[in-house]
């Protein structure tokens, strides 16, 4: 008999035929003899209407009522699972957030969880039920209702699998797990069956967005592996976990493509101490989130900066530059939307060397242009032009072998 925490997003649980499948997949695992508990999120839609309807009543509606209101989208769907599943002849009993004992900080929609009291839901599963629980939610030390920012269903999943020492953390969604690229742009692309943490992460934060990073920080910290896979079929799916050295083997696990950057060249700067600190201190005071960052040889006293940020932030940057430039004796401001940021991704290039080179040659031969270039430990990212992304994808897949198994 083995403990299983299974999760299941918003698609899987859209509607009340979809429920009734995923209550009959909770009772086959429970026929094989495990303990379940599953984690469910809001039916696909749900907390945008609730949030749609706030938003109707209140330009900014009170946070500590936006949690209130959100938290019954995850908590409809964990009594109407309940019941399909005794429809079935299962038992089983429906918590809220609070009720499982997931307890928060007072960050209303961004808490962080700070405990959990697992006891309640132990009680549950050792008289024989199934234990459903509404998920991106719980309670603070005051009593009030917290949320954890949209997709934090997964979080509740893996919070719980680790403090129920779970053996198995399954996460159901509508794809069948991590591929190694985007399958509806390349042809080619292959589901992984095995992928790690940080892997994942760098994916993630390259455009491949298959969870929650903060779910994947919160399983690495706390080393819970937990399985990708599909509600819609009963394909394997991939394990994520911490890193193993025959990962090592191969160079690049992953290509990902981001079309929702863009890129900023803030020119002719003041060539001095203090001019770049002075232009990115303005964007963070403005919460804009920089990412790659290149700064040219300054010539006659002056230099570029060119960034990326995300597309949605481009107004808020030039608004934010424009009074540091005054400050600082000039600089233009030029924004470049037609860009995309494409990534490779691989623990294997900590060992292997020549990825850059095979990266950009790859590119070289069918003469796309590099704009931007940055790296980490496991990851190579480029700027190219946007309406040539989906190829650069195609011939990264062929040159790093990821076309075959
Ligand atoms: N219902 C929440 C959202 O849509 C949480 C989740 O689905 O994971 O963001
Ligand atoms: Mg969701």
């Amino acid at each position: 008999m083995a403990r299983i925490v299974q999760k299941y997003g918003g698609t899987s649980v859209g509607d009340i035929d979809r429920i009734k499948i995923v209550a009959k997949r909770i009772k086959a695992t429970c026929d094989e003899g495990h303990e379940v508990v599953a984690v469910v999120s809001a039916r696909s839609g749900v907390t945008n209407e609730l949030i749609a309807k706030a938003k109707s009543i209140a330009d900014i509606p009170s946070e500590r009522e936006l949690d209130q209101l959100l938290a019954i989208g995850e908590q409809e769907t964990s009594a109407l699972t309940a019941m399909a599943l005794h429809a079935l002849g299962v038992g089983a009993v429906s918590y809220t957030g609070a009720q499982a004992g997931i307890f928060t900080d007072k960050v209303h929609t961004k808490a962080k969880i700070k405990t959990i009291n697992a006891k309640p839901i132990e009680k549950d599963l050792k008289k024989g039920n199934v234990v459903i629980v509404a998920g991106f939610q719980g309670i603070n030390e005051e009593g009030n209702v917290t949320t954890f920012g949209r997709g934090a269903s997964d979080l509740t999943a893996i919070a719980l699998a680790a403090a129920l020492k779970a053996d198995k953390c399954e996460i159901y969604t509508d794809v069948d797990g991590v591929y190694t690229a985007d399958p509806r742009v390349v042809k080619q692309a292959r589901k992984l069956a095995e992928i790690s943490y940080d892997e994942m992460l760098e994916l993630a934060s390259s455009g491949s967005k298959v969870m929650m990073s903060r779910s994947v920080e919160f399983a690495k910290k706390y080393g819970v592996i937990f399985e990708v896979r599909s509600s819609f079929n009963h394909n394997p799916g991939t394990i994520v976990k911490e890193e193993v050295a025959y990962m090592e083997k191969v160079v690049v696990r992953g290509v990902a493509v981001d079309k929702d950057q863009a890129k900023v060249i803030v020119s002719n700067i003041p060539d001095k101490p203090g001019s770049a600190a002075k232009v990115f201190r303005a964007l963070s005071d403005s919460n804009i989130n920089v990412d790659m960052i290149v700064q040219n040889v300054g010539r006659q006293g002056v230099a570029n900066l060119t960034f990326t940020v995300p597309q949605t932030e481009t107004a808020k940057a030039v608004k934010a530059l424009k009074p540091v430039l005054s400050a600082i004796g000039g600089g233009q401001v030029t924004i470049h939307e037609h860009i995309a940021k494409l990534s490779v991704v691989g623990v294997g290039m900590k060992t292997h060397s020549g990825v850059a080179a095979t990266l950009f040659q790859a590119l070289a031969d069918v003469d796309i242009n590099i704009e931007l270039i940055s790296t980490s430990e496991i990851k190579i990212s480029i700027v190219i032009d946007q309406a040539r992304a989906d190829e650069a994808a195609r011939v990264a897949h062929t040159a790093f072998q990821l076309d075959k198994a």
